[in-house]
């Protein structure tokens, strides 16, 4: 028989299967087990519209069966079987292995961690054995086929016997080493514990034959073993049962079984929703952002279910954007079975639920604001940034939604505020909702600008990430109430009698900041006094809209467009760099402008910008010390 060589990544793949670390091994079953599940799921569903396949739900089941002496364990399924193409196909190259592609994509090997936390389908099997058979029959064919495989090498596929439809994949387990022992996979207290822990909610029974000790007929004392097949699991999937049954740990296990997290779940929510719309669901907030959930790979949606009968893995259509950290599931009586994607789409059933949906998650994380604070802090620093960016799409059609689940750091002091606990702490003479950007708060508190507002004793939200200022415009006020950037070029803190000195002394330097500006090849719009400033010498500001922050950050996204904030620059009045600037002014204006350039680039370096030339930069501050 000839041997085929597996797929370059499969290769991979298997080797790093095979040289994992012990405590994952035990995985294999349950990834054999749902994979026998979803085989039997496929001729479940078919047997509903087509009743040619002459099956009952009662008819299916997932048999695991143990010989110590051969040292195989073998699990059996009745489901829809694979062809020979089939077995080609899906156990011989990892193309078709979603769970793989995603692994592939992310650096296989990297990280052994990956193997704990997700699933790894059918390779999983070479964790714990040296030899792979898999006997195969597809439903509706008359062939049976057989592939067999000893890892890395290859594998064969030949033509065999088998009576009925479907899979039954049998492992020889490796010799125990030192490390490591697999003989207990053999043990049947093991893989009953194994089924319970991973595999419970299987909807199809998991049996085997179980041995049981019983009074030896007419003896007193003597004991021998009875064999009964009994089925492992509990089945009844945990969002059927009712509440009042249920404790934490079951939700909490339910979800990092079935989602595959190490961690359990912040918070979760099991709904049971009767009347117009009936549905169940469960949904989870997950303790942390996946590694991937700000990528593009991150899929988002809800597991989709129709009488317990799985029928989309990720229903996208079940979330919003903005929620797309929440796990779980929903399964309604109302949606049709044979239903396709495009269909579900415009399913008025499937919307009525998601809106509800997206209810409860509201009402859930509101509640969580109000009566956890420390565990929705944790929850903003998880997911806080898909809720601002929820702010800020769809031209602000949900700020109203979102903005009360908004956190942001701020001067007050080390927790975060909301916006409403911001507006409920603002002096009488305050008007505006203050804010300043920069990559941290230490940035931030060293920002120029902030200054003169804190002097006034109003409070300053910090914004770290780019996404802030965005939505804050977007949203343009809150409670009636503008919101303003530190930086901004408008900013009024002055009484009246200040304003009036300040605007005479403006008068009075006009001509010497046509000359600053004039060294400055247009970068600003023009060069001005400013009495934000308290001990540092200068600053820039924006006029209009665009902040140098938003230019920043728009200027750093691939576009042929390129923006620009039309700044000022700041002097202040009270420094002593001021009454340097004025002396020079009229005796030595060439220096005047090198000075004007020296002010600019400082300017920019403490926005935490680069400077334009910093050759240029540097040798200026060479020439004029
Ligand atoms: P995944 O389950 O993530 O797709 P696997 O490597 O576990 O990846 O399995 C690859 C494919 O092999 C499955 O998608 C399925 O089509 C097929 N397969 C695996 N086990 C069985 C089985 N017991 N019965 C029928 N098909 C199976």
């Amino acid at each position: 028989m000839e041997k085929k060589a597996f797929q370059a990544e499969s290769k991979k793949l298997l080797d790093m299967m095979i040289h994992s670390i012990y405590t994952h091994k035990e995985i294999f079953l349950r990834e054999l087990i749902s994979n026998a599940s979803d085989a039997i799921d496929k001729l479940y569903f078919q047997s509903l519209t087509d009743d040619s396949v002459g099956m009952n739900k009662d008819d299916f089941c997932i048999r695991i069966d143990v010989d110590k002496d051969a040292r195989t364990i073998s699990i059996t399924d009745n489901g829809i079987g694979m062809t020979a193409e089939e077995l080609e196909h899906n156990l011989g190259t990892i193309a078709s292995s979603g769970s793989l592609q995603f692994k592939t994509d992310n650096k296989l090997g990297e990280d052994q961690q990956i193997i704990g936390q997700f699933g790894v389908g059918f390779y999983s099997a070479f964790m714990v054995a040296k030899r792979v058979t898999v006997y195969s029959k597809a439903f509706g064919q008359d062939e049976a086929y057989q592939w067999t495989s000893e890892g890395v090498e290859g594998y064969t596929i030949h033509k065999c016997d088998k009576a009925t439809h479907g899979t039954q994949i049998v492992l020889e387990l490796m010799e125990d080493s030192e490390e490591e022992n697999y003989s207990e996979f053999l043990e049947q207290y093991r893989i009953q514990a194994l089924v319970k822990k991973y595999s419970d909610y299987i909807r199809f029974p998991i049996q085997m034959e179980i041995g049981h000790q019983v009074l030896a007929d007419g003896t007193e004392d003597e004991y021998e073993t009875q064999y009964t097949l009994d089925t492992l699991n509990s089945m009844v999937p945990l969002w059927r049962k009712n509440r009042t049954e249920l404790t934490d740990d079951d939700y909490n296990n339910f979800y990092q079984e079935k989602f595959v997290d190490y961690m359990p779940p912040m918070a979760y929510k099991h709904v049971h929703n009767e009347g117009m719309i009936s549905y169940d669901a469960l949904l989870y907030i997950p303790s942390k952002a996946p590694y991937d959930f700000y990528s593009r790979d991150y899929e988002k949606g809800l597991q989709l279910y129709t009488n317990g009968v799985l029928i989309m893995d990720k229903c996208g259509d079940l979330l919003p954007d903005y929620y797309s950290f929440v796990r779980g599931l929903v399964d309604s009586e109302d949606l049709s079975l044979n239903i396709s994607r495009e269909m579900l789409q415009h399913d008025r059933q499937l919307k009525l639920i998601a809106k509800s949906i997206e209810k409860t998650i509201h009402s859930q994380l509101t509640s969580m604001l109000k009566s956890d604070r420390e565990k929705y802090e944790q929850f903003f620093e998880a997911f806080g940034l898909q809720l601002k960016y929820g702010v800020y799409s769809d031209y602000g059609m949900h700020k109203e939604a979102l903005q009360d689940l908004l956190l942001f750091h701020s001067s007050r002091g080390d927790k975060p505020v909301t916006l409403a606990e911001y507006v409920e702490n603002m002096p009488e003479s305050q008007k505006e909702i203050y804010y300043a950007t920069g990559s941290s708060i230490e940035r931030i508190k060293s920002l120029p600008q902030t200054e003169a507002v804190l002097e006034k004793g109003y409070e300053i939200l910090f914004f770290l990430d780019n996404v802030d200022e965005f939505a804050v415009k977007t949203m343009m006020s809150y409670q009636d109430k503008q919101f303003k950037s530190v930086s901004a070029n408008d900013i009024d803190l002055d009484t009246e009698e200040e304003k009036k000195e300040l605007d005479e002394k403006k008068e009075a330097g006009k001509a010497m900041f046509d000359v600053m500006c004039s060294a400055l090849d247009g970068r600003v719009q023009r060069v001005t006094l400013s009495s934000r400033l308290k001990s540092h010498p200068v600053c820039l500001t924006s006029e209009g809209d665009l902040t140098l922050e938003m230019e920043k950050v728009l200027n750093a996204m691939p576009t042929e467009n390129k923006v620009q904030a039309k700044l000022v620059m700041e002097i202040n009045p009270k420094h002593p760099v001021f009454e340097r600037l004025t002396a020079l002014h009229g005796t030595d204006d060439e220096k005047l402008k090198k000075y004007s350039q020296l002010l600019y680039n400082q300017a920019l370096l403490i926005e935490g910008m680069p400077v334009d030339d910093p050759v240029a930069f540097s040798n200026l501050i060479c020439e004029l010390m």
